[in-house]
């Protein structure tokens, strides 16, 4: 499949394939990773990585859910992913290009 911004073809990703549930497809260049429903099947999930304050956080455009999703993802691999914000529909307009000024707009409210 193709990246939603940029078009390119996006990289499968197997190790997180998680066989007949569903499937991952990176976009480097956009730093944005897709989630479907089972491999090739439709999308579900649109992940923007975003690092801000030197900390790794996720943005998710849950589809399934009709939600969207801050998570800060932990420093040590063994610690857990904390949410930090959940908003109650899909935030519209994000791209590659606006997603760190929208995230430290979020940030500065929540
Ligand atoms: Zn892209």
């Amino acid at each position: 499949m193709n990246c939603q911004f940029c078009q390119q073809p996006t990289k499968n990703a197997p190790w997180e394939n998680d066989y007949d549930i569903s499937g991952w497809y990176d976009c480097k260049n956009c730093n944005i990773s897709y989630r479907t429903y089972c491999p090739n099947g439709k999308v579900e999930l649109i992940r923007f990585n975003v690092l801000f304050r030197n900390r790794n956080y996720c943005i998710d455009l849950d589809v399934t859910t009709n939600q969207t999703e801050i998570l800060l993802l932990p420093q040590e691999m063994d610690d857990t992913i904390i949410i930090v914000l959940i908003l109650p529909y899909i935030v519209e307009g994000l791209t590659p290009q606006n997603i760190l000024s929208k995230l430290e707009t979020y940030m500065t409210f929540s």
